[in-house]
């Protein structure tokens, strides 16, 4: 026998579930139930595909029983995959899943205690010590001949020995300590089993004593006689889900199913299930979640949907079966045309793979969009949690770009909320070229930006793109709907406003941008006559090919050499202070009002003076005159 110490990573998840779910103990037989489930779906696809155990013939099964007298215990046995000595090692010591890990330590000590949160990534197998004092796992790997005893009081260490085990599968033997002991009961069990793995695809059986007492008959004290019939009877309903009619199933069983299958304690938002017949038969059932999954944003994500053909269970593993961006999605790809043994590789250039997933990105995307037409209650629920992946969609599924722009919100200067390209279409002024938008900074400065202010004062509505993937994103989007997206704060946006009179004045004025651009000497690109400011005297603004500020922060994170970007500046020709710079000939004073002006359009952007003390100076210089 050997004795070994749980990874620390186990104990620290093994006291996070024990603090944190207690509320919630019974789903302790839910995660022990799909473990088992998932143990026959390996072994009854092992048995189709693998060389060694192909033709390995069993009836799946899953079986609870109980004692009552002395020390309870409850056992739950499968006969599915089974472990070996390295397996129950590697899988119930340690966490296997690296997301899991890293969604550990990314909790502050608050969101530990939020069994929501800590309810998203499976708890699986370590959560039955919630309600066990002891466990013992015999296990035998399908295929091999020798069967193994772990054991463990959840606290620090385990032990792996030598067993006796006649089949292939798991028993799961717990010890059930004073919270626990009310489930050595066959109405407990029963109820749990009912209420969250009726849908698992193999029969689950509880195995218990009915007693009798029969009153024609006495026993020797008088008494109704008490006869013990020992029974075994399947709990669960054993379909899948999926493959019933759709006008058969509850919205609640929908719920459920969802709840149990994909470890969320929230509703999803809505559901889409599509039963597809014709040249290629196949189902899906397809959930959004109420909350982004924990890791959407991880590069090791966990993929959210499986795949099955003919209902076995093939893998739930594979990333490609959607789009990167639909990655919130959970649910099931079930296949009548796939052939079983269908490998990933293989998987990915599968013609019939490929268009049940063209077909369920348009299914989605279609009904994303029948919700925000219909439903914007709903929608903007939506939205708050996955408008970020839909603008990455944009920019990766050319496909189906048109309906992702429809798709998207924006945040306005003009409306509360967010705005769709559509809305904004609508509203657009009949004069108005384009569709304007600033990005380059977080929401609130880029509301205050004074060129917003001008937009707004002359009635034309601005898109606020303040989430860091829009500068990316929107570059590439080019129109909408036949009118072009124009950044106000680049360079190809001035001439839009324009009017003659504008132009007269332009000319009049370059003297004085021209005495600025001396003043400032390479600190900018330009000097330009603005015809849209208004109280401000003047803001920097871009060349048109040029990244934005955001866009060059995020070149220089990821490591890129950005040669610096010089702003160009908008001065405004009907501020007194720039006619300040038009009258005088004094070359200092023009010099450090010109710096202020720059700096101060910069500070507007969220942009500190590259040079704080030669700022102070040219300040103090100005305020002492
Ligand atoms: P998860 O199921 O989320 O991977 P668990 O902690 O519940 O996490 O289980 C860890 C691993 O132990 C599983 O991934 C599986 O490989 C293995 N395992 C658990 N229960 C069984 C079982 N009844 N039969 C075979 N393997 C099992």
């Amino acid at each position: 026998m050997s004795n070994r110490k749980f990874k620390t990573e186990v104990a620290d998840l093994l006291h996070l579930i024990i603090h944190s779910l207690y509320s919630n103990k019974e789903i302790f037989l839910r995660e022990l139930i799909s473990n088992a489930s998932d143990a026959i779906d390996k072994l009854r696809y092992l048995s189709l595909t693998d060389e060694k155990l192909k033709g390995y013939s069993f009836s799946p099964r899953i079986d609870i029983s109980f004692t009552e007298d002395g020390e309870r215990k409850l056992i739950i046995k499968d006969n599915g995959i089974g472990m070996n000595e390295t397996d129950l090692n590697d899988n119930l010591g340690t966490i296997a899943s690296s997301g899991t890990r890293k969604f550990l330590a990314s909790l502050s000590d608050d969101q530990k205690k939020d069994s929501n949160l800590i309810g998203q990534f499976g708890v699986g197998f370590y959560s039955a010590f919630m309600v066990a004092k002891k466990i013992t796992v015999i296990s035998r790997k399908a295929g091999e001949e020798e069967a193994w005893k772990w054991e463990s009081d959840g606290e620090s260490s385990y032990s792996i020995e030598s067993a006796e085990r006649q089949e292939q599968g798991s028993t799961l033997i717990l010890t059930l300590n004073e919270e626990g002991e009310q489930y050595a009961n066959r109405w407990e069990l029963e109820n749990l089993i009912k209420k969250y793995s009726d849908n698992i695809a193999y029969p689950i059986y509880l195995e218990y004593d009915q007693v009798h007492y029969d009153n024609e008959k006495k026993d020797e004290n008088g008494n109704a006689l008490k006869t013990t019939e020992h029974k075994v009877e399947q709990i669960n309903s054993a379909s899948a889900l999926w493959k019933r009619p759709k006008s058969s199933i509850k919205d609640e069983e929908y719920r459920e199913f969802y709840k149990n299958s994909f470890y969320d304690s929230e509703d999803p938002l809505f559901y889409i299930h599509t039963q597809a017949e014709g040249t290629n038969e196949y189902t899906t059932l397809f959930y959004i979640p109420s909350k982004a999954p924990f890791d959407m944003y991880y590069a090791d994500y966990r993929p959210g949907v499986k795949l099955y053909v003919k209902r076995v269970y093939i893998t739930d593993d594979d990333k490609d079966l959607l789009p990167t961006y639909l990655r919130f999605v959970r649910g099931i790809i079930d296949s009548e045309d796939l052939p079983l043994n269908v490998s990933r590789e293989i998987l990915q250039e599968n013609r019939v793979m490929v268009s049940i997933r063209n077909a369920s990105v348009k299914k989605l995307l279609g009904e994303f969009r029948k919700i925000s037409e219909n439903n914007p209650e709903l929608y903007s629920k939506f939205i708050a949690e996955y408008n970020r992946p839909l603008k990455e969609g944009l920019y990766s599924d050319y496909a189906n770009r048109e309906t992702l722009l429809d798709l998207v919100r924006y945040k306005s200067s003009t409306e509360d909320g967010y705005v769709s390209l559509k809305e904004y279409k609508s509203r657009m002024k009949e004069d108005q070229k384009a569709i304007y938008y600033i990005t380059g900074g977080k929401e609130e400065v880029l509301r205050t930006s004074p060129l917003v202010a001008a937009y707004r004062e002359k009635g034309y509505e601005v898109l606020i793109m303040g989430d860091d993937i829009d500068d990316i994103v929107v570059a590439s989007i080019g129109e909408y709907d036949k009118t072009p997206l124009k950044a106000i704060n680049k360079a190809g946006a001035l001439s839009d406003l324009k009017s003659d009179e504008d132009k007269a004045k332009e000319e009049a004025k370059k003297p004085v941008a021209e005495k600025i651009r001396k003043a400032l000497g390479d600190r900018v690109k330009d000097v330009v006559i603005s015809s849209r400011l208004t109280d401000t005297p003047a803001a920097v603004i871009l060349s048109d090919d040029d990244p934005s500020v955001q866009m060059q922060r995020l070149m220089k994170q990821m490591g890129g050499e950005m040669p610096e970007v010089k702003p160009m500046l908008e001065i405004n020709p009907d501020s007194p202070v720039i006619a300040r710079i038009e009258k005088s000939d004094d070359e200092d004073f023009i010099a450090a009002l010109s710096a202020v002006i720059l700096d101060q359009a910069l500070i507007q952007e969220g942009v500190m003076p590259s040079d704080p003390a030669s700022f102070a100076a040219a300040l103090t210089k100005l305020l002492s005159e």
